[in-house]
């Protein structure tokens, strides 16, 4: 993948499509890998956190959510020409997952909010097998780590609020074993309205 680099933080050249694909390339890959979707508000903390900026670049891609990223692209001669918004990707995971039968498991948000947008997305994309919820209030991380492992989910959503969904993935992934994870930050009340 093509990446674009905006005060040091990488920003892949993909639209939905591309994205899409890595997606599938990524569960059928199996191992641990987490996305990441950047806006200017996560580059300028990542100016002043070199380990925010590093767990940015480590991701196994990172999409264009904010439109700055866009207009940024256009301006220093880049060739991003459109948005891929995290919680459109999210949608079109769930639509994809629908289709092929991959398991999805949503934590995070406040008690109640993940199995609200759970019962959205399956009656919005029949045959969608969401494996679990969990809110992100939780204090025993292990029990939690362990629900999930449990449920073998393919894909993890984490929507904790950044940079905290992103380090608490980094920190896990390879615990929970789940081919893909994606932090969405305030994605599941999006859902819910
Ligand atoms: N949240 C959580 N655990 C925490 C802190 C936040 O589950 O310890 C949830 C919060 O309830 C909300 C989401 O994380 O659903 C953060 O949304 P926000 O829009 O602030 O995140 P952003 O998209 O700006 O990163």
């Amino acid at each position: 993948m093509i990446r674009e680099n905006y005060l040091g933080v990488d920003v892949c050249r993909i639209d939905m499509k591309d994205a899409l694909d890595e997606v599938d390339r990524i569960i059928s890959n199996r191992k641990p890998s987490f996305v990441v979707a950047i806006n200017p508000e996560k580059i300028m903390k990542a100016q002043k956190d070199e380990s925010l900026r590093n767990l940015l670049n480590s991701a196994s891609m990172q999409i264009p959510d904010g439109v700055g990223v866009v207009i940024a692209s256009r301006f220093k001669g880049g060739k991003i020409r459109s948005r891929v918004t995290g919680i459109e990707l999210m949608e079109n995971i769930c639509k994809v997952s629908a289709k092929k039968g991959y398991r999805v498991f949503l934590l995070g948000a406040k008690p109640g909010v993940a199995e609200g947008a759970s019962d959205i997305l399956k009656k919005r994309y029949p045959g969608l097998n969401i494996v679990g919820t969990r809110d992100g209030y939780f204090k025993d991380e292990d029990e939690v780590i362990e629900n999930i492992k449990a449920s073998s989910p393919d894909v993890l959503f984490v929507a904790m609020g950044s940079p905290k969904q992103e380090y608490w993935i980094t920190k896990n992934m390879d615990k929970l074993g789940v081919p893909l994870c994606m932090g969405v930050g305030g994605s599941y009340d999006v859902i819910c309205g």
